[in-house]
């Protein structure tokens, strides 16, 4: 696992990975995991000065080093990072489950194509989660600019920090409304912390936590 970005998302994936692996196997069974957990304000500035290269030569490099270790699979935590798949992928000979495929065929098996996505303004106002969705037969809408900008600071002034507050659930909710009134029938909840805050219960068309979903597809893979 690449993570620790936010490391409050990259707990979820330690904890469910080893839920999934105790509830097949029983008894004291538990994921074998590697994990390379950054520092999350290094990688936040480069994102935020836009330094995309930099970011990717930092988990290109973090990659290599789980590979040396022994990792057999990789699985980029976040969806944001996927921005720098390609880098990453190009520096390991490790088999990558792509967050975006993972998600996206969550989202056919359940008979959807249109799909509202919230997540971090890179990821809804870049195109690299876009098109691969996009590529598996989906169509995306993104929430218009106010709404972006709100998701965006909650997820990384609140969630990744850990707060998880009622307010902040009701302006998801009021984004989730807008999407579902535009036409999504279904909404990813495309980065790693929107489920720490909403849910199924907070929607009223099916939800996609990438999360959930990203780590039931990896430890599908590797055992
Ligand atoms: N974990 C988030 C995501 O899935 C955002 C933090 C980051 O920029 O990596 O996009």
């Amino acid at each position: 696992m690449l993570g620790g970005m936010s490391w409050e998302s990259t707990s979820q994936y330690y904890r469910l990975a080893n839920e999934i692996v105790r509830d097949r196997f029983g008894g004291l069974a538990s994921a074998r995991i590697l994990l390379h957990s950054v520092d999350f304000a290094e990688v936040e500035r480069l994102q935020a000065t836009g330094d995309w290269t930099a970011a990717g030569q930092l988990l290109a490099e973090a990659a290599r080093g789980l590979e040396r270790g022994g990792a057999e699979l990789l699985v980029l935590c976040t969806n944001t990072m996927h921005r720098v798949a390609d880098e990453i992928t190009a520096a390991t000979d490790l088999p990558f489950v792509h967050i975006a495929d993972v998600t996206a065929a969550a989202v056919r098996a359940a008979g959807l194509r249109h799909v509202g996505l919230l997540a971090t303004g890179y990821t809804m106002e870049q195109p690299f989660l876009r098109d691969r969705l996009e590529a598996h037969g989906l169509s995306v809408l993104v929430p218009g600019a106010g709404d972006r900008a709100e998701v965006h600071r909650i997820i990384y002034d609140e969630l990744c920090v850990g707060m998880v507050t009622e307010p902040s659930r009701e302006v998801f909710r009021g984004v989730i409304g807008r999407l579902v009134d535009a036409g999504a029938e279904g909404i990813i909840l495309g980065c790693t912390e929107i489920e720490l805050l909403v849910g199924q219960d907070d929607s009223p068309v099916p939800v996609f936590p990438t999360t959930r979903l990203h780590v039931e597809a990896a430890v599908a893979a590797a055992l």
